[in-house]
């Protein structure tokens, strides 16, 4: 089946008089993973449903194809759903569960076997036909409900943090699971989750949202990588937020100095000319800490103290704090040994200019 593109026009969905979709639009491209990334309460779930036609927008429009189809129900939208709870009947076996939307439809009992079974092996579930839901582990009950939700070939299949239930290990099994699936059958597909480890790895764009609004869409390299703002910043992953005082603002060219603990570095940036101070962020894993300061290299070098250090198996990561007392995070990947940083210890911090994302600090703005 040819798969579709989705659009959602300047559609708001209200609550009383709380905005959960907030005249939001976005295009999905045929074929694509898109995945609805936000904290609790951002509106991803009734954004979701909305597509879905659980619930009815308020204004704007949504449209399969270029074809509007916002006055169609549920079931004739020809989207497939998957929940967090899985919602598969009980009482019904794996073989039943997934038939029962093809009887529903009145498909033949012989077509019905053929396309049960195939997703089945889809799903890597053959050999449980007969089982019941509750002879199943969490994952096997979760691949019922995917499968439950490809037989009937739908044009879009929209997922609702479908492996929240999941313990950690299973999860990342299943998120490489779906995203092959997804792409063998070329289905578009739309994702929600506010795991943005998850929406990172599975996604081919992510659009963080906030407040019904969508923050940033990009792909998860340019999400991760050139965040548009603090907000996005920290939610995807983890940053260090660093005040800096502005040297000169090149407006023509974007380009900006920045003084950064007494060095000053040129950096681009979209900015407005009184610009004053900037937010400067760096991740923990382009820190890193030196034996010796290089005032000669291209790097930006401070000094600041060990606050605490977290062992995470496969790295450490040192919580420090600069000498005008901002604490901030630095990730170690490969350490020889853990117990070359001791608390309250001095340390050189060093990073390219490179890694520096810059942002208007909000509260300059707020001030005047
Ligand atoms: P979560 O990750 O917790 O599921 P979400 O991003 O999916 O959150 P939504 O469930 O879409 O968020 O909720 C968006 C906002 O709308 C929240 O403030 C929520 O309290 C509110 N809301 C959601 N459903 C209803 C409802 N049926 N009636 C009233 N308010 C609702």
């Amino acid at each position: 089946m040819a798969s579709i593109g989705v659009k959602v026009d300047n559609v708001s969905k209200y609550f009383g008089n709380l905005a959960a979709v907030d005249n939001l639009s976005l295009e999905i491209k045929p074929g694509e993973l898109f995945t609805l990334l936000g904290p609790s309460g951002c509106g991803k779930t009734t954004l979701l449903r909305t597509i879905a036609g659980f619930y009815y927008q308020d204004n704007g429009q949504i449209l399969f194809d270029e074809k509007q189809i916002d006055l169609l129900p549920p079931h004739k939208r020809n989207t497939g759903m998957v929940f967090q709870s899985y919602a598969i009947f009980p009482f019904l076996s794996v073989y039943d569960n997934i038939a029962y939307g093809l009887k529903a439809h009145g498909v033949s009992k012989a077509e019905q076997k053929e396309r049960v079974m195939e997703a089945i092996s889809l799903v890597r579930l053959t050999g449980l036909e007969k089982r019941r839901p509750n002879q199943l582990s969490g994952g096997q009950q979760q691949r019922v409900a995917v499968a439950r939700a490809i037989v009937i070939e739908p044009q879009v299949l929209l997922m609702d943090e479908p492996l929240s239930n999941l313990d950690a290990k299973l999860r990342v099994e299943m998120r490489v699971d779906i995203r092959r699936l997804q792409k063998k059958l070329g289905i578009t597909m739309i994702y929600v989750t506010h795991d943005q480890e998850e929406a990172l790895a599975i996604s081919d764009r992510i659009a963080v949202m906030s407040t019904g609004r969508i923050a940033q869409m990009g792909s998860p390299w340019e999400i991760y990588h050139n965040p548009t703002d603090p907000h996005v910043a920290n939610f995807i992953g983890v940053s260090n937020f660093f005040v800096c005082p502005v040297k000169s603002i090149d407006l023509d060219k974007q380009k900006i100095e920045i003084d950064f603990y007494g060095k000053v570095l040129t950096t681009s940036s979209l900015l407005k000319a009184e610009t004053k101070k900037v937010i400067a962020s760096v991740r923990p894993e382009a820190m890193s800490i030196v034996k010796q300061e290089n005032t000669s290299s291209e790097k930006i070098n401070f000094i600041a103290k060990v606050v605490d250090i977290t062992y995470l198996g496969s790295g450490l990561r040192v919580t420090a704090s600069s000498l005008d007392g901002v604490d901030f995070q630095i990730q170690i990947s490969h350490p020889k040994q853990i117990d070359n940083f001791v608390s309250g210890s001095e340390i050189i911090v060093e990073f390219s200019p490179d890694d520096i994302t810059v942002f208007p600090d909000e509260s300059e703005s707020n001030e005047n």
